[in-house]
């Protein structure tokens, strides 16, 4: 196997390579490594299909790649004597390669390997990309002989252990970044190297030789004939990738539909309720049809009987109802209509109506006739109104004592229907901090002259169980009412601190972050205290914080908060006057104010640059802002001509707003931060 017999009409004879097919021996490896990180990502998600799924598409896709790269590359090779395959053996050579494929991909997405593991992960992967090169070799029948040359066959062996060990570690490394396309490239460029470096060493090791008559010069009959073996791995790299991407999509949505739809009457679910709502969509109606009692007949029927009888109220439901109305079933028992169009709410009454008196007739269960009782509670308003406030009204109606199931819409009216949102959002605000359902957001701030960025303001969310994603501009008031907002407040800076730390410690050059102080907290000495605590406790620099306050709600007490407001500048901390422009405005309140910046309110952006006065006043105020030496930022900026009028301005101010992005969780703006590449010192 490894030495020249030693006769004397031994003729070694040198083969050639095709330049395009080894290319397109590049161009496989690399296709079935981008495809085989493409499927691999859907395994760090919980999707419908199981793990392991995912887990061997993606090692088929890369064992069909390694294998296929071998093949063209054997192509490509060109011998002046005759070249076949035996088809059996080469169908068996592409299994090492998958099972090679699996334990790497096994080890590789593994959490906490340690190196060691990596090395063992890489020795089984060269083995097996090894193996199949040399059974792959041995399936090869030609008009010549071959012998390994022993120190470059070793070698062969080694660099596919050595570059599998490498590709797997790197990998492991970046495959939190996996679901950016240049580090998918990049990854598959790698593995690519790794798979043809192995191959054309491996080659290399081959002496071919003939004894007796020496083969005629050139290589016109090299040919093998595996023009097949190129449409065939062709054609499985493209099947692969179609289905790979055809199944993360059916993953997907079958995913979607059960987490999101009921499974009996096929409507949209409670979750589907909540998500719908995240923007704190308003509308003009929402009407609960409540089934009472559903227990009893489960108790007296079976639980199978009962279903029936839910999906055919719901399809009569459906069949009732008019159109621009979305029908969720939100509980076993009760079905949220969501209507948004205005001055249809007649229409929606006598809908609701009708249903009403069509599940007044009774319906046959076991060949029984059965009434459900049921009643439909109605919300509405002439403007349209939070829809999670609406649902809240309808809920009261039917917790209210003076509710009964008498197949009756009844109209939500505060005197009667005593049970408060408000109050309800109030008494849910300690378990929503205990139980992580309120988190905080950041939006960028930019520089638009250098465009970098200037900081972050902290904004914050409250995903309900109930009412879905609530708005700041719904519950903080609420909160500031019920002196709730103490405890909520001390909850954000506690935990912007700690993300600041931890961006600290990660380098992240974030500037400044902001938080909004709620004025009556302003003068309160918690406050002085719990800005201490935290700027120790995370060992975060005053400078790296910045308190956002509005002038209305400082004005009741103004000497009181312009000396809170001195301490905090003496301590380093920025102070920035929020809603600019929106207050009373005081110019001398301006002047007496002890802060560092002003932020200009949305309204004053929102005509520019259409509207001549608009973009005249806005210039203005900036220059004003300026001129007191403060910094400014403009809000809630939008639009490329909007950027572009201030981008025009002598003095640029900093810019927040959608136009650059909306606010993003940590990790998003992370994200965010790595495609806008530079950041201001
Ligand atoms: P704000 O302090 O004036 O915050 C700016 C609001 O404008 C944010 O709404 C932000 O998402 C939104 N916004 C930013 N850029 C644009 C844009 O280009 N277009 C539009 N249409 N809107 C934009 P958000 O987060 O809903 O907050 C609303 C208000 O709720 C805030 O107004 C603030 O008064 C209060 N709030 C939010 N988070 C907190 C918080 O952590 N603490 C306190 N006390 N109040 C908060
Ligand atoms: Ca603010
Ligand atoms: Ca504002």
């Amino acid at each position: 196997m490894f030495k020249l017999p030693a006769s004397a009409d031994v003729h070694v004879i040198e083969g050639q390579y095709s330049l395009p097919l080894v290319v397109l021996s590049f161009v496989l490896a690399f296709a079935a490594s981008y495809t085989a990180l493409f499927i691999n990502r859907r395994i760090k998600e919980n999707g419908f299909f199981s793990k392991s799924f995912w887990l061997a598409l993606a090692s088929l896709a890369m064992g069909l790649g390694i294998w296929s790269m071998h093949f063209i590359g054997m192509s490509a090779f060109m011998l002046p004597v005759h070249m076949e395959y035996r088809i059996s053996v080469t169908i068996l050579s592409i299994i090492p390669a998958i099972i090679a494929s699996y334990l790497a991909l096994y080890f590789a997405n593994r959490k906490n390997n340690s190196v060691v593991t990596y090395i063992a992960a890489g020795i089984y992967m060269g083995i097996g990309i090894s193996l199949m090169h040399y059974i792959g070799m041995a399936a090869m029948e030609m008009g010549a002989d071959y012998v390994y040359k022993p120190s470059l066959f070793i070698l062969s062996v080694v660099i596919a252990m050595g570059a599998s060990f490498a590709s797997l570690y790197i990998f492991s490394i970046i495959n939190k970044f996996m679901d950016r396309v240049v580090v998918k490239v990049l990854t598959s460029l790698l593995l690519a190297v790794a798979i043809t470096s192995m191959h054309y060493t491996g080659m290399s090791a081959v002496q071919f030789y003939t004894t007796g008559k020496a083969p005629a010069a050139g290589h016109g009959d090299h040919a093998m004939d595996i023009g097949w073996v190129i449409g065939l791995v062709t054609i499985c790299t493209i099947s692969l990738f179609l289905l790979a991407g055809l199944t993360s999509q059916l993953d997907k949505y079958v995913d979607y539909r059960l987490k999101n739809f009921d499974a009996l009457t096929k409507l949209p679910n409670q979750k589907q309720f909540a998500d719908d709502q995240k923007n704190g969509d308003k509308a003009y109606s929402v009407a609960i049809i409540h089934l009472h009692n559903l227990e009893k007949y489960i108790m007296g029927y079976g639980y199978s009987a009962a279903d029936d009888v839910v999906k055919s109220i719901s399809e009569r439901i459906e069949s009732l109802l008019p159109q621009h109305v979305k029908l969720y079933q939100t509980e076993a028992n009760r079905f949220t209509i969501v209507h948004t169009e205005g001055g249809q709410s007649e229409k929606l009454v006598a809908s609701l109506e009708k249903i009403c008196a069509v599940l007044k007739l009774p319906a046959l269960i076991e060949g029984r006739a059965v009434t459900v009782e049921m009643v439909c509670a109605l919300s509405t308003s002439d403007e349209p109104e939070y829809i999670q406030k609406h649902f809240s009204n309808a809920i009261a109606v039917l917790q209210s004592p003076s509710t009964s199931y008498n197949h009756e819409v009844i109209e939500f009216n505060p005197a009667i229907h005593t049970f408060n949102f408000e109050r309800q959002l109030a008494m849910d605000i300690q378990s929503a901090m205990d139980h992580h359902q309120l988190f905080l957001v950041y939006q960028p701030k930019m520089d638009p002259e250098k465009e970098q960025l200037a900081g972050l303001e902290a904004l914050i969310r409250w995903r309900h169980p109930v009412y879905g994603m609530i708005s700041p501009g719904v519950f903080i008031p609420i909160l500031e009412e019920s002196q709730k907002i103490y405890d909520v407040t001390d909850w954000i800076i506690e935990r912007a601190c700690e993300q600041i730390s931890l961006w600290n410690k990660k380098n992240v050059p974030f500037g400044q972050v902001s938080i909004n102080i709620p004025g009556i907290y302003v003068t309160s000495p918690r406050l002085t205290g719990t800005l201490n605590e935290n700027l120790e406790k995370y060992s975060i620099h005053p400078t790296q914080l910045e308190l956002e306050i509005t002038e209305t709600s400082v004005i009741h007490d103004m000497d009181n908060a312009i000396l809170a407001l001195g301490k905090f500048r003496d301590k380093g901390l920025s102070v920035a006057l929020d809603d600019f422009g929106t207050g009373l405005s005081s110019l001398s309140y301006l002047k007496r104010m002890p802060i560092t910046t002003i932020k200009i309110d949305k309204s004053f952006v929102d005509g520019v640059p259409t509207s001549e006065k608009d973009a005249e006043l806005l210039k203005a105020i900036i220059i004003l802002g300026y001129s007191l030496k403060l910094h400014v930022v403009i809000e809630g900026v939008e639009t490329n001509s909007q950027i572009e009028f201030l981008r025009a301005m002598e003095k640029q101010p900093i810019v927040q707003g959608y136009y650059y992005s909306k606010p993003l969780e940590a990790g998003e703006l992370e994200e965010w931060m790595g495609r806008k590449v530079l950041v201001a010192k």
